[in-house]
């Protein structure tokens, strides 16, 4: 019954090189390999398959097969087994201990019926499965049928006890170390997704083990550079800086003091970049501890603050100006008001000049209203930050608008001259409308705003055009524009105008302003399914255009592109 040419004992040296080969590998498909190559050499005419176990879905997949190039096996070995099932692997999983059938072609022997139809063929005459259970972990099973009946003696008996043993602590090695390494791939893809910069740095070496692609974004360096680099390499002097808003602290002070052992908390630093960039960032750093409480590392999590530095200090800047354009016509009333008092009460009582009156109370009127004016852009502004502006959207006369801010206004100056232009409507015709659907208040608020800008950036004076004109490119479409000669807008600032707090940087200080109105009136304009845009040529004069939705098209709210729009508007030449 026995065939002495199934198993070949191995030297004391292979089965030491077999231990050592298998614990060295982390890689459960490089152990399979391994001992399905040792386990070959001790049964060399075995078919051997070796199942690893994935306890989570309580199966065992087909982890290696020999012979590899053996289409029985390819085709025999199913690639995964239930441990439910009644297999044989499945019941050495359920018995804990090995399973052999010496000899099938004893008929007193029945065999469990996966086995039958899996792996075995007319030339089967034996089998072992041995489940591989590392303590109570189990790892897999080892199946190997043979064309021979099987062998079993003490010492081979023992021999497969010992090797399955170093087998299954081998994969449940690798099996610990592929959760910790998924474990890290999660934690790093967290880390990769956080909208702050994140960098670890080593304690004893001083080097950054570990950046996210922002971090490496912020500080303007390619990520496979800032990781290994030693911190001292990415600190750069800093030099002074003008703005006193702007943090002078380099960003590695916040690491340097993690790795002190101190928890910084949102730390304004600056980040210079090789290009000389400055950066503004907000850290915040903690000391990373080892069992003993060592500091090894710390952790540092930035992020840029530029929007917010810029806005702050535009808002201060906005504050200054602010203080500044309503002291202006308050310093005035109080002067007129002066005035009328003395007049009435003081020493000039009695000797009342009805024109100086008049005079003064007009000049009240008008710098009262310009503080209204201001009062009403700055509450605007508050009210569409906090998305709380609410427009009365109806049919007005954009025509009739126009032209009682061009009265109004034509009065503020001698030296421009405001003309309007009607082309392609029927100005003529008597009672000529232009019915937009807007929000009547602000409509002419916007109007006024283009039309001082207008008067307020040509100090040498010289012809306002206001134009009103159904779209060229859009039936649905009035469109208004405000054209002057003045000092005009460099191509650079362009870009910027509509932003809030906007005023162009080589703009004559004389000329006061808050940087408000551009940005309001693209906000408002938007809100009234309109748009805003501007041409213009420094030193030669702007155009500001509005296009408004009429208010007899059904689909008011469609708007042709503004690229579209202004093309078209381009090419008539304006
Ligand atoms: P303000 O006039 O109070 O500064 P605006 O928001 O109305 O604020 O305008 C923003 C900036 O756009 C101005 O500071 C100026 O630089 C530029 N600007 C606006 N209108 C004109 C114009 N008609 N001609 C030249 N520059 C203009």
């Amino acid at each position: 019954m026995h065939s002495s040419s199934s198993f070949k004992s191995p030297s004391p040296e292979r089965l030491t090189r077999f231990v050592h080969a298998i614990h060295a590998s982390l890689d459960p498909l490089q152990i399979a390999q391994i001992a399905l190559t040792f386990f070959q050499e001790l049964f060399p005419s075995a078919a051997l398959a070796l199942y690893r176990s994935d306890p989570a879905r309580r199966v065992l997949r087909l982890l290696a097969a020999y012979p590899e190039t053996d289409a029985h096996a390819a085709q025999c070995a199913p690639l995964v087994f239930s441990y439910d099932e009644s297999s044989l692997m499945a019941r050495t999983f359920r018995e804990h201990a090995p399973l052999l059938v010496t000899d099938l072609s004893d008929p007193g022997l029945v065999m469990a019926a996966p086995l039958e139809t899996c792996f075995r063929d007319e030339s089967t005459r034996g089998c072992i499965c041995v489940p591989l259970w590392c303590g109570p972990s189990f790892e897999g099973c080892l199946l190997a049928t043979f064309p021979t009946c099987l062998p079993i003696t003490e010492g081979l008996a023992h021999l497969l006890r010992d090797c399955t043993l170093h087998l299954a602590t081998a994969l449940y090695t690798a099996h610990l170390h592929e959760a910790v390494e998924e474990e890290h791939t999660r934690q790093r893809a967290v880390l990769e997704q956080l909208p702050e910069g994140i960098v670890i740095t080593e304690a004893v070496s001083g080097s950054i083990s570990y950046a996210n692609s922002v971090a490496a974004q912020i500080l303007g360096m390619r990520l496979h550079d800032l990781i290994g680099s030693t911190l001292h390499v990415s600190t750069q002097a800093s030099t002074p800086l003008s703005d006193p808003l702007w943090p002078r602290v380099p960003w590695t002070f916040a690491v340097i003091r993690a790795l002190g052992g101190e928890a910084v908390n949102q730390l304004e630093a600056v980040v210079i970049r090789a290009n000389g960039a400055r950066i503004p960032v907000l850290c915040s750093a903690t000391p990373l501890r080892g069992g003993q409480g060592q500091v090894t590392g710390a952790i540092l999590v930035f992020q840029d603050i530029t929007t917010q530095k810029n806005l702050e200090a535009q808002k201060n800047l906005f504050f200054s100006f602010a203080s500044h354009e309503l002291r202006t016509p308050l310093t005035a009333i109080m002067g007129y008001a002066e005035v009328l008092q003395q007049v009435t009460t003081g020493e000039y009582a009695g000797q009342l000049d009805l024109e100086m009156v008049h005079l003064a109370s007009q000049h009240i009127s008008v710098q009262t209203e310009q503080m209204a004016y201001l009062l009403d852009e700055m509450l605007d502004l508050s009210h569409l930050d906090q998305k709380q502006l609410a427009l009365r959207l109806i049919p007005v006369d954009l025509l009739d608008i126009a032209r009682h801010v061009m009265e109004s206004l034509a009065t503020t100056t001698h030296r421009h001259q405001l003309h309007l232009v009607l082309d392609r409507w029927d100005s003529k015709a008597a009672g000529t409308q232009v019915m937009v659907v807007a929000d009547r208040v602000h409509l002419a608020r916007i109007l006024n705003n283009l039309i001082q800008n207008a008067i307020k950036y040509s100090p040498e004076g010289g012809n306002v055009e206001v134009g009103i004109e159904r779209h060229p490119s859009s039936s649905t479409h009035a469109l208004f524009w405000v054209k002057d000669h003045g000092l005009g807008i460099a191509q650079s600032d362009l870009p910027h105008l509509f932003t809030k707090f906007y005023r162009a940087p080589s703009l004559d200080s004389a000329i006061s302003g808050l940087g408000i109105g551009l940005y309001l009136i693209k906000q408002l304009i938007e809100l009234q399914a309109g748009q805003v845009w501007v041409e213009s040529t420094e030193g030669q004069g702007s155009t500001f255009f509005l296009s408004l939705p009429l208010m007899s098209d059904p689909k008011s709210n469609g708007i042709a592109p503004p690229s579209a729009m202004q093309q078209k508007i381009s090419r008539r030449g304006r």
